[in-house]
C-alpha cells in the first residue's frame, strides 16, 4: 500500500524522524487555516500518489493569504498524470541549502536491504543513476545485523554529503531504517532530504510503500486503507475472495490457475483483442466461485465479452459447468460467453453444457478458437 506524502510524514514523525510543522487542507479555507498556524512563508503540495508533482505544478510557495488562495484554488482539482488532486498538505516554508537523496528497500537476489544515498537530491533518482550512478552510494545491509550510527557516519561521507549534515543525516538514516524495518515498509524514501542553511537536516518530502504482508501486526494502518482509492471492480473482487486484477480492455478473463490466467491474456492479445481483467478462480472451482467471478466482471462497463477458460486438473470440468449453469441462474449477465472446457472430464463437462448453449453462451474446442471467438465479440 503506497502512502500520501502527508501520511509517510506522520509515519516518519512516529520514528523521530525530522519534517516541518503542516498540515492537511481539503479546501483553500482549511488551507488558510493551515498557514496562520504553521506560519508564512509555506509551501503548497498536492497528495497524489505520484512523482514529479513539482514539475507539474502541484508544489508552490505561498506567501500570503492571496497566495495560498490562488495556489491552493489552483492545485485543488489538477490532474496531475492522471490523479486528481483531492488534498493539499501545507508546510511551513524551508530555505534549502542542499537538497539529497535517501532510501531504503529490499534487494531481492542478494537477500538484504538495500540503502540508497545521494548528494545529488531532489532530482529523479532515476536520472541521477543514469546519468551519473557513481553519486548514488549503495550501502548493503544483512537484516540479521542492521544499520548501525557508525556505517551511517561512513556512509553519509562516501556519499560525499555535506560535513555539516553528516552527523544529522547519520542519526536520520539509523531513524528511517528503524522506519523501514519496524514500520514493515517495502519503500521508505526521502527526496529531498535537506540541509538548511542554518545548518538542520530534515525531510521535505515522505514516500512510502507498506508490506501488505505485515498488515496482521498494523493495526494502526486502517487509517491509512481508508484513504485508499481502490478501483471499484478489485474491491468488490477482494470482499468476494477473488484473485482479480482489474485491467483496461474488453476482455472479461477467468481462468483457473494463474499461470493459465496469464496464459489467456496473452493469447488474447495475441489474436487482437485486450484483457479487461486477471482472475484466477484456482483449484475447485464451484458454483459460488464462478458467480463471484462472473458478478465481478460483470459490473465492468467495458468488458463486451466473457472468456472462461478452464483446464481441469485437480478441478473436474464437470463440476465447473455445474457452476457455470448455476451462476448463470443467479446473475443476469450482459455479456456474452465464450468457453474452453479442457481436461479432467471435459467430455462430461461439455455434455453437462450442451443443452444450455445459444448464440450468447457458447464452448470453442481450442483456447486459441475461444480467444479468437471471444474477440470477434469484443470487436463487433
Ligand atoms: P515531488 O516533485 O513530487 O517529488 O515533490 P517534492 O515534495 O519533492 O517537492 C519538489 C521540489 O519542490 C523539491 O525538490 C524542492 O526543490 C521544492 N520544495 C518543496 N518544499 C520546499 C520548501 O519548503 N522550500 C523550498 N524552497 N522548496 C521546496
Ligand atoms: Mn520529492
Amino acid at each position: 500500500m503506497d502512502l500520501f506524502e502527508y501520511q509517510g510524514k506522520q509515519y516518519f514523525s512516529r520514528f523521530g524522524i525530522a519534517v516541518s510543522p503542516g498540515g492537511v487542507a481539503d479546501t483553500v479555507d482549511e488551507a488558510l487555516d493551515v498557514a496562520a498556524r504553521v506560519g508564512y512563508p509555506v509551501v503548497i503540495k498536492a497528495q497524489v500518489k505520484v512523482g514529479g508533482r513539482g514539475k507539474a505544478g502541484g508544489v508552490k510557495l505561498a506567501t500570503s493569504d492571496d497566495e495560498v488562495r490562488t495556489h491552493a484554488g489552483a492545485i485543488l482539482g489538477l490532474d496531475i498524470k492522471g490523479h486528481v488532486v483531492k488534498r493539499l498538505w501545507v508546510e511551513h516554508a524551508s530555505d534549502i541549502a542542499k537538497e539529497y537523496y535517501a532510501s531504503f528497500t529490499l534487494d531481492r537476489p542478494n537477500k538484504v536491504h538495500l540503502g540508497m544515498l545521494s548528494a545529488q537530491g531532489g532530482v529523479e533518482i532515476e536520472v541521477v543513476a543514469e546519468e551519473s550512478p557513481d553519486a548514488i552510494a549503495m550501502l548493503q545491509i544483512d537484516p540479521l545485523v542492521g544499520l548501525d550510527v557508525a556505517t551511517a557516519r561512513r556512509w553519509v561521507a562516501e556519499a560525499g554529503l555535506d560535513e555539516e549534515a553528516r552527523v544529522q543525516a547519520a542519526d536520520l538514516l539509523v531513524k528511517l531504517y528503524t522506519c523501514y524495518v519496524e514500520g514493515d515498509c517495502d519503500l521508505a524514501e526521502v527526496n529531498p532530504l535537506i540541509l538548511t542553511p542554518d545548518g538542520r537536516v530534515h525531510a521535505l518530502d515522505a514516500k512510502v510503500t507498506l508490506d501488505e504482508n505485515a498488515s496482521f501486526r498494523h493495526p494502526e494502518w486502517e487509517e491509512f486503507r481508508a484513504t485508499e482509492t481502490e478501483d471499484p471492480r478489485e474491491k468488490m473482487a477482494k470482499e468476494k475472495g477473488l484473485n482479480y486484477i482489474g485491467l483496461d480492455g474488453t476482455v472479461g478473463i477467468i481462468a483457473n490457475g494463474a499461470g493459465l490466467a496469464m496464459s489467456t491474456l496473452d493469447v488474447v492479445n495475441q489474436v487482437g483483442g485486450s484483457a479487461a481483467n486477471f482472475l484466477d478462480i484456482g483449484g475447485g472451482a464451484n458454483a459460488d466461485v464462478m458467480a463471484a467471478a462472473l458478478e465481478v466482471i460483470n459490473t465492468d462497463p467495458k468488458v463486451k465479452v466473457i472468456f472462461v477458460n478452464i483446464f481441469g486438473g485437480i478441478t473436474r470440468v464437470d463440476e465447473v459447468a455445474k457452476g457455470v449453469i448455476e451462476a448463470l441462474g443467479r446473475v443476469t449477465i450482459t455479456s456474452p460467453i465464450v468457453l474452453r472446457l479442457d481436461g479432467t472430464n471435459a467430455v462430461e463437462g461439455r455434455a453437462i453444457l450442451k443443452p444450455h448453449l445459444n448464440d450468447r453462451l457458447l464452448t470453442e474446442p481450442t483456447m486459441l478458437d475461444a480467444a479468437r471467438r471471444a474477440v470477434a465479440f469484443a470487436n463487433q
